[in-house]
């Protein structure tokens, strides 16, 4: 009896004892379980810096560890990605061309800032995904986009949205880079290049206006050489007339050259020689020379100046050049006996230069013109007068330079201002 007593207790106890470590396994497993639910919770929330607690020994420590380990690779192979992700969302974002790839079915991969600007898409909305034919308004683009899809052959073209705005498109197509090769789409790369076609219109137009200019002159001298020497026996009166003009007409080739020589010379020099220049100076140097031009035509030239002593930082004959083009003009468009006025003051911190004449005015839809090259208002009544049609561009060229304005008044047959602003910073 008491033996069996012995066994019962036995038993008891090692049931006891077995209840005791199951409900510390069953607690600690539970709590391990907790944890490991807060922590994946936590993951998948991507606060990727949490970690199960590792002082479990056995399994369970084992798959704590490689649970961590598993985060860790984890999260930096997410850095890694985001960090790439940044880089190229960075670079597209520096890339002043517009990028955009679109996938095989025309569906937008990627664009960047430029892009979205140079399409006027809406930012705030989402737009990969979106197919580019509901992104693009612009139907040349989008044709060109469209019959590009699945072509292996790079394509290169210039497309002219509308008067003021030019494209020049590239389309290549996008390999997957791995064995298979495939196309997966395409890349397009859109650049304003209006201002470029722009200069390069301007530049032939210069070239054949100035073929014309030249050859106007160069054709009347030949053939005045032509006929003098044909003509031996030319009587001295007529001899003469033509040796005049064939020398008007060299004078004025010269004329031409210089200004177009000058005008190129302001358009590419950077680094002109700048000094500190007293406008009264250079002004009274233009009024000598001017003067008796004025005089001959009976015009009273005369001029006023608030502060003689003012001084500018420039390059001393681009200065003495507006004055010479802006008096020289107002002498040649101004009939006889009437005046010519300079004012030169200082107004809100810049110089204002104004040459006023009572001259014949210019038509309201001309004003704006007058600056370009080669641009007159009556090209006989200019040439009469020895002009080239290119002092005014030279002149906005050289207060461009200066970082100026010049703005003109006019009123048919009353006469024209000229008003010339430089600003502060160039003062000393
Ligand atoms: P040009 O050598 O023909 O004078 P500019 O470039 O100096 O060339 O001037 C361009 C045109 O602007 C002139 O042909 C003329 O028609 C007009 N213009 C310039 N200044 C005046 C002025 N003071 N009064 C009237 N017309 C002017």
């Amino acid at each position: 009896m008491e033996q069996l007593t012995t066994i019962i207790f036995f038993i008891v106890l090692v049931s006891v004892i077995v209840a005791i470590l199951s409900i510390r396994y069953t607690v600690r497993l539970r709590r391990y379980l907790e944890e490991f639910i807060y922590v994946s919770k936590k993951i998948s929330n991507k606060e990727f810096q949490s970690r199960l607690n590792l002082s479990v020994q056995g399994e369970l420590g084992e798959l704590a560890k490689n649970f961590n380990e598993m985060i860790e690779i984890m999260d930096s192979t997410i850095s890694e990605v985001e960090y790439s992700h940044l880089q190229m969302t960075s670079i597209l974002k520096s890339i002043s061309h517009g990028i955009l790839a679109i996938d095989i079915d025309g569906n937008i991969m990627l664009i960047n800032e430029e892009a979205k600007r140079m399409l006027k898409c809406d930012c705030d909305k989402p737009i990969e995904g979106t197919n580019a034919s509901i992104l693009i308004n612009e139907e040349k683009l989008l044709k060109e986009i469209v019959s590009f899809k699945g072509s292996k052959k790079n394509k290169r073209k210039e497309i002219r949205i509308n008067d003021d705005l030019v494209y020049k498109i590239s389309l290549d197509p996008i390999y997957l880079q791995n064995i298979n090769n495939i196309i997966i789409g395409s890349i397009i790369n859109i650049q304003d290049i209006t201002e470029k076609v722009r200069l390069e219109n301007m530049r032939s137009d210069f070239v054949a206006n100035v073929s014309h200019e030249l050859k106007t002159p160069l054709t009347s001298i030949s053939g005045f050489i032509e006929t003098l020497k044909l003509n031996e026996n030319i009587d001295q009166y007529t001899r003469n007339r033509f040796l005049d003009i064939i020398e008007s007409e060299s004078n004025r080739l010269k004329r031409l050259i210089d200004d177009i020589l000058l005008l190129s010379f302001i358009e590419n020099k950077d680094n002109v020689l700048v000094d500190s220049v007293c406008i009264y100076e250079v002004f009274m140097e233009v009024y000598d020379m001017t003067s008796y031009i004025a005089k001959s035509k009976n015009i009273k030239l005369t001029y006023e100046f608030s502060d003689k002593s003012i001084r500018v930082f420039s390059n001393r004959d681009y200065i003495k050049q507006v004055f010479l083009n802006l008096i020289d003009n107002a002498i040649k468009y101004t009939p006889e006996n009437k005046d010519v006025h300079i004012n030169v003051g200082i107004k809100q911190n810049s110089i204002v230069i104004s040459v006023k004449d009572e001259g014949v005015g210019i038509p309201e839809e001309d004003i704006d013109r007058i600056f370009e090259r080669f641009y007159r208002v009556d090209k006989a009544r200019s040439r009469d007068v020895g002009g080239t049609g290119l002092g005014l561009a030279i002149t906005k060229h050289i207060i461009k330079y200066l970082g100026g304005s010049i703005n003109v008044k006019s009123e048919l047959e009353k006469g024209s201002e000229f008003i010339v602003t430089i600003p502060q910073k160039n003062f000393l």
